[in-house]
């Protein structure tokens, strides 16, 4: 059995020393305190670090120098030389290289052994591998340099809010988007200084949840933050909940994708969704949407609902003479005009063209009261002229109104059904209200009208009317023109301008006007058998006009019955033949061409400048008889009138002034020398028949 080393033994004790020092996995080292640091004695484990033996390095003094890398070795040896000087233990990492090449990083400790006296002996000395611990460090560093550089360029901004609430991380993006610099916000009170103050304690009630209970926070909420200047921006955020070792939540990082741009086009694009471009009213959207809170309000309280359906009367005819800029003009007046008018709570919607909707919620006690009274006022506001390019307009208005629950079940019918009543309203005459009674109505709405009225062109409904263009001097017959209207057998003989906008809205003119040409000519055929040949002229509407090869087309109607092109005029309106949509000019000459005369209807409404006429295959100026009404008691219609009658004239165009219908009416046109008049005073339209014996007499008159 071997015996305990004594540890008293000097022998057993130098053993002792080095089995243990050349066992631990560091070098140890014993130099001379002097200026060069002579090395005594090094750990064998050397050789293992650098390649070297112990003895190499005892022999050859610079060897360890002369491995230390060229980047460090200055360093190292001004430490070596100030801890000589200072006579200072020593701490010191840096690198070296092996024999075989290997970067090796160590750190080296030592201490000064002195005498009794103080004076320093020698130096004893550790030498640490640290080349692991370094390398991580280097890989974590450069780790964090990388995340922090794409921090940096990464197009969100992010920002790490601590347990505390105090910024601990922001990356650039966010102090530019901020405008701040990054030392401004280190450490700031995030909410304090980022959260719009609305919101402020909300996100930090937010924020003390998630930290205390480590619960993973929602991602994809969008919130504000406040910049330098004030202005909030909308952030889409992306959050994660950083932990500690011991799984306590540390803090929030947070990257917020700058969203503001974007919500502002999502909210101009749901305005838009919910707006009439035009006018800026809400648009039918928004009121069906509100007509359903409405509806489930008065479902649970009781109260009522009413729908006003306002439709303006003749506006297509405005519109067509006037042109459609002048057109959208007047709907923004009319639009602002209703609008004023409404109460506070009534909601003002844009149905479309020259349709508004008026919806009246919650209505407690009488509230067929409420809604007539609401459409009277909105008549009543529409009531005074309306004034665009210097002119004054009067429009009119018919308004059906609906109520929930006394006339629908839902929001569908409580629409359908004011909108037949307005239909009633429209059947009426101008500015009529009409409250919606009953089923009867539903055959009046307007899907039923345009199948109504497509069955009564198929069913040859319609009929021709001829109303006669005389001589203002002594009534002799010029022409005479042809006008439609739809025997309708349940409300008996409609008028054109009840049904023609609304053909040529839903396209449905267009069989109209084929019908309208043929029974021209079969009405010609019968006259010419009869002897008689009086130049026809007839109406066409602008979209009859664009289609293709329509004077072609025209013309072979004509032709297959025989007829003389020469003895038709064909009518078209000043909007349709110079308005602004493209010019209808190609269409006139190809008219011209086919052998037809062409007449300008209603010239004057749409402010054409007379001087474009002269451009304009024309053989006809009818004056609108907006100007006759006010002659000769306007001095301006009176001015207008004269001029446009000196303009045809010096055109060679015959003029016929049209609505002639009183004597002072017919008297100034005799003395301004109006070649032409149309008029109830000279002449109602009536049916051909009527027609005949004043035919006749023109016949021998000639
Ligand atoms: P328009 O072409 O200006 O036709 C003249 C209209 O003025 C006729 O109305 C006629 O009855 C009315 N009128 C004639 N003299 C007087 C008068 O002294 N005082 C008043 N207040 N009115 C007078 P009507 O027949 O109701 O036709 C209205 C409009 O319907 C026509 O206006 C025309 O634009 C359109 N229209 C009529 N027939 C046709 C057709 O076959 N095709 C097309 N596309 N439109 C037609
Ligand atoms: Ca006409
Ligand atoms: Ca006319």
């Amino acid at each position: 059995m071997a015996s305990q080393p004594d540890p008293h033994d000097p022998q057993s004790a130098e053993a002792r020393w080095r089995t243990l020092v050349e066992q631990i996995p560091a070098i140890t080292y014993i130099s001379d305190f002097d200026v060069r640091g002579t090395l005594r004695w090094v750990s064998p484990q050397i050789e293992q670090l650098l390649g070297y033996s112990p003895e190499n390095f005892v022999t050859e003094q610079d060897l360890w120098h002369r491995l230390v890398h060229p980047d460090d070795l200055e360093r190292l040896r001004e430490e070596e030389e100030r801890r000589f000087n200072a006579a200072e233990d020593f701490d010191i990492e840096y690198r070296m290289i092996a024999r075989d090449g290997r970067i090796i990083c160590v750190r080296e400790q030592d201490c000064i052994v002195r005498d009794a006296a103080g004076t320093p002996l020698l130096t004893q000395g550790v030498l640490l591998d640290v080349t692991a611990q370094r390398v991580t460090e280097d890989a974590l560093r450069e780790e964090r340099d990388r995340a922090r550089r794409f921090l940096d360029v990464a197009g969100t901004i992010v920002v790490l809010v601590d347990a505390e609430e105090r910024i601990a991380l922001i990356n650039r993006a966010a102090c530019e988007l901020l405008g701040y610099a990054e030392g401004e916000l280190l450490g700031r009170n995030a909410f304090d200084t980022l959260t719009p103050q609305a919101a402020r304690e909300d996100a930090r009630a937010a924020h003390r949840r998630i930290m205390r209970d480590g619960t993973e926070p929602s991602s994809g909420a969008e919130y504000a933050v406040l910049t330098r200047d004030g202005r909030a921006r909308t952030m889409l955020w992306r959050n994660t909940l950083l932990r500690g070792e011991d799984g306590k939540p540390t803090g929030l990082l947070s990257s917020g994708l700058d969203v503001t741009e974007r919500l502002e086009a999502e909210q101009q694009v749901v305005y838009l969704a919910y707006h009439d471009s035009l006018t800026g009213l809400p648009n039918r959207a928004l009121l069906a949407e509100h007509l359903d809170l409405a509806l489930a309000r008065a479902r649970r309280s009781s109260a009522s609902v009413a729908l006003l359906y306002l439709d303006l009367d003749d506006f297509k005819l405005v519109n067509d003479s006037l042109g459609h800029a002048a057109g959208d003009e007047l709907l923004c007046q009319i639009a602002m005009r209703l609008q004023d008018r409404r109460r506070a709570t009534d909601l003002l919607a844009r149905q479309g063209g020259d349709e508004f909707l008026v919806l009246l919620s919650d209505l407690e006690t009488d509230p067929v009261a409420t809604a007539r009274v609401a459409a009277d006022g909105m008549l009543e506001a529409l009531s005074r002229p309306f004034t665009i390019s210097g002119a004054e307009f009067n429009v009119g208005a018919s308004i059906g109104i609906g109520l929930f629950p006394r006339d629908a079940a839902d929001a569908e019918q409580l629409l359908r059904h004011a909108d037949a009543a307005m239909y009633q309203a429209k059947a009426q005459g101008r500015n009529a209200i009409s409250l919606y009674s009953g089923e009867g109505h539903q055959s009046r709405d307007r899907l039923s009208l345009s199948s109504r009225l497509r069955k009564a062109v198929a069913r040859e409904e319609l009929v021709l009317h001829w109303q006669p263009i005389v001589d203002p001097r002594d009534g002799r017959l010029s022409k005479i023109e042809a006008l439609v209207r739809w025997e309708d057998p349940r409300r008996g003989l409609v008028p054109p301008d009840e049904f023609v906008p609304f053909a040529e809205e839903t396209g449905l003119i267009d069989a109209i006007g084929e019908w309208v040409v043929g029974a021209l000519c079969r009405q010609r055929v019968a006259w010419r058998a009869e002897g008689l040949d009086p130049e026809v002229t007839f109406n066409v509407s602008p979209r009859e006009l664009r289609r293709p090869l329509f004077a072609e087309h025209l013309r072979a109607r004509l032709d297959e019955h025989g007829l003389d092109p020469g003895r038709v005029i064909v009518e078209v309106t000043e909007s349709a033949a110079m308005g602004e949509q493209g010019s209808a000019e190609p269409v006139l000459a190809e008219l011209a061409a086919a052998g037809f005369k062409v007449a300008i209807d209603d010239f004057g409404a749409g402010y054409s400048s007379l001087s474009r006429l002269r451009d304009l295959p024309v053989q006809v100026l009818k004056i609108d008889r907006s100007f006759l009404r006010e002659v000769p008691a306007r001095p301006e219609a009176t001015a207008v009138v004269t001029a446009i009658l000196e303009l045809a004239g010096a055109l060679g165009m015959e003029t016929v002034a049209e609505g002639v219908e009183t004597a002072e009416q017919r008297a100034f046109l005799i003395e301004r020398g109006c070649p032409l008049a149309q008029g109830f005073l000279l002449g109602r339209p009536m049916p051909a028949r009527d027609l005949e014996p004043m035919l006749r007499r023109a016949v021998v008159a000639r």
